[in-house]
């Protein structure tokens, strides 16, 4: 009796302090214009914008991350590009479902698990998976767990090998987000992602539009750096 009533007063208090930690982005209204202050590597975000937790064709990837630890926020520029991106992608790839993953927090600053992203723009995407040529999606549910993932050079997954990463999906997503960076006054300085997958990416219709665009892509990375960009994408976005 005394050892239910404590577990449900323990589930309960867990319950409660969740929803109460989650109460800033439940409420948050984006409003006016951000202003990122410093670098990537060192710096701050005033006047942040929330990125919505989902919209029709992409999702944020954990909950944890977004509620909790509250990831999500964005310099309202790169809000703007990234949303408008998304919109492109509902007729370029209207097939897929995209996955963002971190972004800034509330006031920028540092973030557990990155160097960078301190400004509010910097944002992380989940590569885009298939098996047998049709998208899949069964890796994209892991929340922060996604980021141990480790693929190929030709981007097979480790972990169940028939799942490959969709380089042609991931252009297009790019070239959206080339497209909108520009409409929004900003442009991509810099792109990472595991060496050994550029020339992958390059390789695909849309990935030749992307080498033309000469959107730079790091050449250099640290092993640990280069070893953890093999399943999701980082952008650095900058004003023109
Ligand atoms: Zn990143």
């Amino acid at each position: 009796m005394f050892r239910s009533r404590f577990r449900i007063l323990f589930l309960t208090s867990i319950l409660l302090t969740v929803f109460g930690l989650s109460i800033p982005e439940l409420l948050y209204e984006n409003n006016g214009r951000s202003n990122a202050i410093g670098s990537y590597g060192n710096g701050r975000l005033k006047n942040a914008y929330l990125i919505p937790f989902r919209g029709n064709n992409f999702k944020y990837f954990s909950p944890l991350s977004y509620y909790i630890l509250n990831c999500g926020y964005l310099h309202s520029s790169v809000y703007n590009t990234i949303l408008d991106a998304y919109r492109t992608c509902e007729t370029t790839c209207p097939y897929y479902q995209f996955r963002i993953m971190e972004c800034s927090r509330p006031k920028g600053g540092k973030m557990l698990i990155h160097r960078t992203h301190q400004n509010g723009m910097s944002a992380d995407f989940m590569i885009p998976k298939m098996k047998d040529n049709k998208s899949n999606y069964m890796l994209d549910r892991l929340g922060m767990w996604h980021y141990l993932l480790q693929f190929d050079s030709n981007g097979h997954s480790s972990f169940i090998p028939s799942i490959d990463l969709d380089f042609e999906t991931m252009a297009r997503h790019l070239l959206a987000l080339d497209d909108a960076a520009k409409k929004n006054g900003l442009f991509i300085r810099k792109v990472i992602l595991k060496i050994e997958l550029i020339d992958n990416l390059f390789a695909t219709r849309s990935g030749q539009e992307l080498k033309r665009r000469g959107i730079y892509f790091a050449q250099h990375l640290p092993g640990f750096i280069n070893t953890v960009h093999d399943e999701h994408y980082h952008v650095d976005f900058d004003f023109l």
